[in-house]
C-alpha cells in the first residue's frame, strides 16, 4: 500500500486498538508522528498500543518508519469518574509502598526512604497500615508511644508522633500485638479512616503508606480513602517473591484502579560479609527484581544489600539511613532521589489521582474510578 496519511489512517481505523483514539497523524520523511488519546496512563498500556500500531503498519506498509507517539491521557466519560477524590488538605503526594510477599523488607525500605526524604528537606509522614505486622513503631523507636488528641477548630484530631523528622501513625497504636489478625481486620478499616481523616498531618510533601503484603481488603480501603499518587513495589530477587510482586503491579495497573507504579526496589539483593567486602553472594538469586522491572516496564529504583547492620538498626529503632555518609545511607539516598524524579515525571504527565469508588452488586463487587 502506498505511504500516505490517508492510507495510514484508514488501515489503523480498520484494526481498532482497545482504548486508543488517533487525534493526529503526520509523516515527516521516514518519521511517523502520531498523537493518541487513551484513558489508561500505564506504561504497559502505552507500550501495548505502540506495539499494536507498529504491527498494523508493518503488515500494510512496506516503508520502514520511525514511529513516535505522543500520548494524551483522557478522563473517561463515566459519571463515576467525575467524582473527584478527597485530597487530604496539606498532603501533596500519597505513595503506597507494597510488596506481594510478606517479610521482603517493605517496612524497612519505607522507614529508610522516609528518613532520607526528610533529610533531603521534605515534609514526610508514614501511615503504617500493615495489620499483619505493624513494625514501623519499633523501627522509629516509638512502640510505647500513643498519639495525643489535639483540639483544632473545635474538633479533636489525632497528632502523629514525630521521630527522626518523620510524622508517624500506625495501626499498631490501635491494636494489641498479640491480637489475632481476624479481630484486627474489622478494626483496621475504622482505625485507618481515623488516621486519614481525624488526624492532623499538617503540610506534607509525602505521605508514605506502608501497606500489608498481598492484594487484599486493606489495599482497597486505602485506595477508597486516599487519592494515591503512585506506588512503589518492594521485592527480593527470589522467584516466589517476584511472582507476588507481579500480582501487586497488576493490581495497581488494573484499569479500574489505575495507580501509576513509580518503581521497584530490590531488597536483599546480595550479601557481602564484612571480612570480604569485594565479595557478593546472591542468596535470593541475581537481578530478579531488576528483570521484573524491565519485563513490566516499571522503573528500577535501586537495590539494597542484606546487611546485618540494616536488620540491627531497624530492631534497635534507629534505621540504617541515619548512619551519616555510610554506604547504606548513600544507597537509600540514590533510591529516594530516583523515586522523587519518577514522581516529578508522573505529576507532569498525568492528572491527579482520584479515590476508588466501589459498588457492590449481589455478591460481586465492581471497582470503578
Ligand atoms: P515486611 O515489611 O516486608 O514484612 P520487614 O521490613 O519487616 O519486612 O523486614 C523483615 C525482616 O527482614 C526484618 O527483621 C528486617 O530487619 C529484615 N530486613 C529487611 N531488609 C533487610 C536488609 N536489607 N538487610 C538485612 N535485614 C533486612
Amino acid at each position: 500500500m502506498e505511504l500516505s496519511k490517508k492510507n495510514l489512517l484508514s488501515v489503523i481505523e480498520k484494526n481498532p486498538i482497545n482504548d486508543c483514539k488517533i487525534i493526529n497523524l503526520n509523516i515527516f520523511g521516514d518519521e511517523l508522528l502520531i498523537d493518541i488519546s487513551t484513558s489508561n496512563p500505564t506504561l504497559q498500556s502505552k507500550k501495548s498500543i505502540e506495539n499494536s500500531i507498529k504491527k498494523i503498519i508493518s503488515e500494510n506498509i512496506e516503508e520502514k518508519l520511525d514511529l513516535k507517539i505522543n500520548f494524551k491521557i483522557e478522563k473517561k466519560e463515566n459519571p463515576q469518574n467525575q467524582i473527584k477524590g478527597n485530597p487530604i488538605q496539606g498532603i501533596k503526594n500519597v505513595i503506597a509502598i507494597a510488596s506481594g510477599k510478606g517479610g521482603v523488607g517493605k517496612s524497612t525500605i519505607t522507614s529508610n526512604i522516609a528518613i532520607t526524604l526528610a533529610q533531603m528537606g521534605f515534609n514526610v509522614g508514614i501511615l503504617d497500615a500493615d495489620i499483619y505486622g505493624p513494625s514501623i513503631p519499633i523501627m522509629f523507636d516509638i512502640a510505647d508511644a500513643r498519639p495525643l488528641s489535639v483540639n483544632i477548630e473545635g474538633k479533636n484530631k489525632m497528632k502523629p508522633i514525630e521521630s527522626y523528622g518523620v510524622k508517624v501513625l500506625s495501626i499498631g497504636f490501635f491494636t494489641k500485638s498479640d491480637q489475632a489478625v481476624i479481630w484486627r481486620g474489622p478494626m483496621a478499616s475504622k482505625a485507618l479512616n481515623q488516621m486519614i481523616f481525624d488526624a492532623t498531618w499538617g503540610e506534607l510533601d509525602f505521605l508514605l503508606v506502608d501497606l500489608p503484603p498481598g492484594t487484599g481488603d486493606i489495599h482497597l480501603s486505602i485506595l477508597q480513602a486516599l487519592p494515591v499518587t503512585g506506588s512503589v513495589i518492594v521485592s527480593t530477587p527470589q522467584n516466589i517473591a517476584l511472582a507476588d510482586a507481579r500480582k501487586g503491579i497488576a493490581m495497581f495497573n488494573q484499569k479500574s484502579i489505575n495507580v501509576p507504579v513509580l518503581g521497584i526496589v530490590e531488597n536483599m539483593a546480595f550479601f557481602t560479609p564484612n571480612e570480604l567486602p569485594e565479595n557478593k553472594y546472591y542468596i535470593f538469586g541475581k537481578d530478579g527484581a531488576k528483570n521484573l522491572s524491565d519485563d513490566m516496564n516499571v522503573k528500577f529504583l535501586g537495590e539494597v544489600p542484606i546487611l546485618q547492620s540494616v536488620r540491627e538498626a531497624s530492631d534497635f529503632g534507629h534505621p540504617a539511613s541515619l548512619q551519616e555518609n555510610s554506604k547504606i545511607s548513600l544507597t537509600f539516598k540514590e533510591i529516594s532521589k530516583n523515586l522523587v524524579s519518577e514522581l516529578v515525571k508522573r505529576n507532569k504527565d498525568l492528572p491527579p489521582s482520584e479515590i476508588l469508588k466501589i459498588t457492590t452488586m449481589a455478591g460481586c463487587s465492581a471497582v470503578n474510578k
